[in-house]
């Protein structure tokens, strides 16, 4: 079956980015339009709004880092689906493993917050992984297939969900795995997705994340079963992010 999937280059901004970052949001929101990928930036929450507003015409889309299941209420601090998608949102990055890390974010918490973005339209890209110990005890590929089983709720579809892959070893490290070895978690994640979901896990897009650069995106986005990627640090300079996108 042909591929049908269409290229996501998604930015993690992570806890960076003041209201002047507006400049490299532009310079993206500019490149976007000659692009035949999708682009997606998601700023910190404090940037959401406005940034969404800047590029609203564009071909580029705002997306939020985290939300709470919750739709309303008594969670001091916290921001639901709701709110990001009322602030211009289209897109939601969960479970990515500094939140399982640093908030003890476990499948069960993913899995909530997945069925929250869909009660509000938002897209939910499913953040998986192994940390190097894993990786080196060859548990990579069950660490990941425990991961999407238990964190992707049932009636996921190529439209509402995404997927990354990002081994923890390789985040901010300037370290990535072989294109052997991220093809063969992609197809094992494709594989478990299809075990569920049928025929519609050929449109789910699965990323690759984890020190995606300008000078290694070629390589990582042509290796099967990528479908594009979620680059943190080289998406803060719209000239670097673009670079990636084009790499595409
Ligand atoms: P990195 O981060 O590109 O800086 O390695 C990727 C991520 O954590 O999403």
């Amino acid at each position: 079956m042909p591929n049908a999937r269409r290229t996501l280059i998604a930015g993690n901004w992570k806890m960076n980015g003041l209201r002047q970052s507006k400049a490299e949001l532009r310079g993206m929101a500019a490149g976007a339009e000659a692009l035949a990928v999708e682009l997606l930036v998601c700023p910190p929450v404090t940037l959401l709004a406005a940034f969404a507003a800047d590029v609203a015409g564009t071909r580029l889309m705002i997306g939020a880092q985290d939300c709470h299941p919750a739709e309303s209420g008594a969670h001091t601090g916290d921001v639901s689906a709701e709110m990001l998608k009322d602030a211009g949102a289209v897109a939601v990055i969960l479970g990515h493993s500094e939140r399982r890390a640093d908030h003890q974010e476990g499948d069960a918490i993913v899995k909530a917050k997945v069925k929250a973005a869909w009660r509000t339209g938002l897209l939910p890209i499913v953040c998986v992984g192994e940390t190097l110990a894993e990786r080196e005890a060859d548990e990579a590929a069950a660490i990941v297939t425990r991961q999407v089983r238990q964190s992707v709720p049932d009636g996921a579809s190529a439209a509402n969900l995404v997927i990354a892959y990002e081994p923890i070893w390789a985040i901010g490290t300037g370290r990535t795995p072989t294109t052997d070895d991220v093809a063969q978690i992609h197809g094992t994640i494709r594989h478990v997705l299809a075990e569920r979901f049928g025929g519609e896990a050929d449109g789910i897009r699965i990323l690759y994340g984890g020190s995606v650069k300008p000078d290694n995106a070629a390589t990582l986005l042509a290796t099967p079963d990528v479908d594009g990627a979620l680059v943190g640090g080289a998406s803060l300079k719209a000239a670097d992010f673009l670079a990636i996108a084009r790499a595409a």
